[in-house]
């Protein structure tokens, strides 16, 4: 590779160099990521060609949205792909914890219980479930939590997720990935087994899983393994960079219907919400989204395996099997959180030139650094890095809607950490 267009980006020989090494390591597993997105690009053409996918898909809709034929055939290409009686695929859901805010109020009544099997949900829905106080949150409506850790080596404990089901329990939430966590994030298989599992204890329980970060990592989809519903956002994965808003709830029908009623209102349901124009860019994002993750993944493992050497602890760590697009370094500190995401943005195509600062962000307990120059405002498809500033300082960062440029971030993040004395200099 020629080096002066990377030394006119800013990093130095030593930084590329070492780069180089740890890409020779990993040849066979960018091989089985690569194969993962041959198929996965196939089950999206053929859930495409099976809808008859056409021009018309394309339209533009205003006002109601009656009759809005992109719309009522994107969200049968999402059941296809997902292999599910039928899908949600709104612009108007405006982001994943609305998804799941959906998902969870349409099938929860007052005196029902929720149970989290999987330890602590994500951090913005604990104000959606009233784990944190927050004005309408389910616990206001008289709706109950209760929650399972996971036994200190990551897996399930069954027996108390047992003993927590009783005749309240409804509902059953599972969140594939690790979110701000650095516990494993769940195979489809994992998430398979405890579906099982709590259906032989109480068959009508609904399985919700949060498969935010989680699709086309994999061949399947927890909704192949099971779940009533899977719920995620368009600025991640399924949008494949081009969706501008946007999130999904596919399942079956019963529970579909439930959430259109409560996304637009009773006895509306899914019948109205005009597309806006924004059909091309939902189909053509989810036609892209097998490349794009497959990318991401490959910045998430090259990350992996170049902080591992670095002598940092990284979660999952470069030669585990990967189930979503998400890669935690546990930097130690809050200088080296700063300045990993100085690099992050620094390799971005927009906003390369700011200074990511930490934030009181809503929904969020803790201040928040997030480094993101994207096309799309907050989209974490795109290269981006996140954390809240507390310990263990763990960056979490995922996507890049090439191979190319999650690669020239991680080399950026660690030419910052370098030009700063934050890393052990040697290991390099
Ligand atoms: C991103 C994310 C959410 C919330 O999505 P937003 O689009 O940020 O509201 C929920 N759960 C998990 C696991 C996520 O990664």
């Amino acid at each position: 590779m020629d080096n002066k267009i990377y030394n006119k980006l800013g990093i130095s020989d030593e930084v590329l160099c070492f780069s180089d090494k740890v890409l020779k390591e990993l040849e066979e597993r960018f091989k089985g990521i690569d194969e993962t997105a041959e198929y996965n690009q196939c089950k999206v053409i053929s859930a495409m060609q099976e809808n008859r996918v056409n021009a018309v898909c394309f339209a533009a809709t205003t006002g109601y949205g009656y009759d809005d034929v992109g719309r009522d055939n994107l969200e049968k290409v999402y059941a296809s792909c997902f292999n599910t009686e039928a899908a949600l695929v709104r612009p108007q859901i405006t982001c994943g914890t609305h998804a799941l805010a959906v998902a969870l109020s349409a099938i929860l009544r007052p005196g029902d219980e929720l149970l989290s099997p999987v330890g602590k949900p994500y951090d913005t829905l604990e104000e959606v479930i009233g784990i944190r106080e927050s004005k309408c949150s389910l616990k206001e409506f008289g709706i109950t939590y209760s929650q399972v850790d996971l036994l200190q080596d990551g897996t399930f404990d069954y027996e108390k997720i047992k003993k927590a089901i009783n005749e309240k329990t409804k509902m059953v939430t599972i969140q594939r990935s690790k979110g701000y966590q650095t516990r494993p994030t769940f195979s489809v298989s994992q998430i398979g087994e405890i579906i099982s599992f709590v259906k032989s204890i109480k068959p009508d329980i609904i399985c919700m899983v949060d498969n935010c970060y989680g699709e086309f990592v994999e061949k399947t989809e927890p909704s192949e393994v099971g779940a009533d519903m899977i719920v995620g956002s368009l600025i991640k994965n399924p949008g494949g960079g081009l969706a501008p808003i946007g999130g999904y709830i596919c399942g079956t029908s019963e529970c579909i219907e439930k959430c259109a009623y409560r996304l637009s209102a009773p006895g509306l349901g899914q019948e109205v919400g005009a597309n806006l124009g924004i059909m091309p860019a939902f189909y053509q994002g989810f036609f892209m989204a097998p490349t794009v993750v497959s990318g991401a993944l490959k910045g998430a493992i090259f990350a992996a395996r170049c902080y591992e050497k670095l002598g940092f602890k990284v979660v999952p760590n470069s030669t585990e099997s990967r189930h979503d697009i998400i890669q935690a370094v546990e930097l130690g500190s809050k200088e080296r959180m700063l300045a990993f995401c100085k690099g992050i943005q620094a390799a971005a195509p927009v906003d390369s030139y700011v200074t990511p600062e930490p934030w009181a962000m809503p929904g969020y307990d803790s201040e928040v650094i997030m480094a993101a120059g994207a096309f799309v405002q907050g989209s974490s498809i795109e290269l981006s890095a996140d954390g809240p500033i507390r310990a263990p300082y763990a960056v979490y960062f995922q996507g890049g809607l090439t191979w190319y440029h999650a690669k020239l971030g991680i080399m950026m993040s660690i030419q910052k950490l370098y030009e700063a004395g934050l890393l052990n200099k040697e290991l390099l």
